[in-house]
């Protein structure tokens, strides 16, 4: 592999600008898991009515209140579906659709890629999460995320060769980029715009006994102080902020609040562009970025 050479003095990668007048963007994205990552980790779960009704607040109460943020501040959002979702919560799906949102693929079951052995399971779970958004919503996204943000190194090649546009969830990069689907010079590409473990509600906020979560819920006052944190630090960079909630988690009151409260901010932020994933990906498709070619490291002859 060859690494391209450093430039470290500019926190823009080589060839990278946002659009005129910009010089930071955010994304707001929701992933509407409902009970799906419970049901692909424990399909025991279906028969505990307390569990379901805990994923079920997401559609049946985040969301609408979600949408109502949204309408409010005028402001179009990004929110992956996993098929399943989809199926089960039509009416909520075809809402976001007619909200104007965008909707993003997020699996068919939330299945995270580790449990994938070969590229038909992986392309076959593709499938049947595309066709569950087509069926329900007339929906053919451009965009994916994947369930858990396990990311495979097939997967990209999986994506371009299914017209996706971008992924979002990887963590190597302040800003978008364009991503190599394989090391062979001339490889497809598609846009990656880059997440975090620190920017997404379930770690501080989500507890479910025995399947998910310490038990410590953190307040949203300092949930909100650390978002504020890294989306005015990132403003700084020029960078993109990519914040992910799930309506199950931050659809709950306070944390709404506080997930209002960050719109504002952003709202006001000078030169922050506010926009829908695939908006920011078609925007760095015009871009001519050198891709970023992902190979797995060498073990041989490591430790
Ligand atoms: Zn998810």
């Amino acid at each position: 592999m060859t690494e391209p050479s450093l430039d470290w003095r500019s926190p823009l990668p080589l060839g990278f600008r946002w659009p005129k007048g910009v010089r930071a963007a955010a994304c707001f994205t929701f992933d509407v898991d409902a009970e799906s990552p419970v049901l692909f980790e424990h399909p025991e779960a279906a028969d505990w009515l307390d569990v379901m009704s805990h994923q079920a607040y997401g559609p049946r109460t985040g969301v609408p209140r979600i949408l109502r943020i949204l309408e409010r501040r005028n402001l179009r959002a990004t929110f992956f579906v996993p098929g399943y979702t989809a199926e089960r919560w039509p009416a909520v799906i075809r809402a976001i659709r007619d909200a104007g949102h965008e909707i993003g693929h997020h699996g068919y079951l939330h299945e995270g890629a580790r449990t994938a052995t070969d590229e038909a399971t992986e392309e076959a779970r593709l499938l049947r999460g595309l066709d569950a958004l087509d069926r329900v919503a007339g929906v053919r996204p451009v965009g994916y995320r994947a369930p858990m943000w396990e990311l495979s190194y097939r997967l990209p090649a999986l994506l371009a060769r299914h017209g996706f546009l971008y992924d979002s969830g990887l963590m190597d990069a302040d800003h978008p980029y364009r991503l190599a689907t394989g090391p062979e010079p001339g490889a497809a590409s598609i846009v990656e715009l880059p997440a975090h473990w620190s920017l997404d509600d379930w770690e501080p906020y989500n507890y479910l006994p025995g399947i998910t979560g310490s038990g410590v819920i953190a307040s949203p006052t300092d949930v909100l102080a650390r978002w504020s944190l890294e989306l005015d630090a990132l403003v700084a960079e020029g960078g993109l902020f990519v914040l992910t909630n799930h309506p199950f988690v931050s659809g709950r009151a306070s944390r709404a609040v506080a997930l209002e409260a960050l719109i504002e901010r952003a709202q006001a932020t000078d030169g922050l562009w506010i926009a829908t994933a695939a908006e920011i990906a078609a925007h760095v498709a015009t871009l001519h970025l050198d891709p970023v070619v992902h190979v797995p490291p060498p073990l041989q002859g490591a430790g």
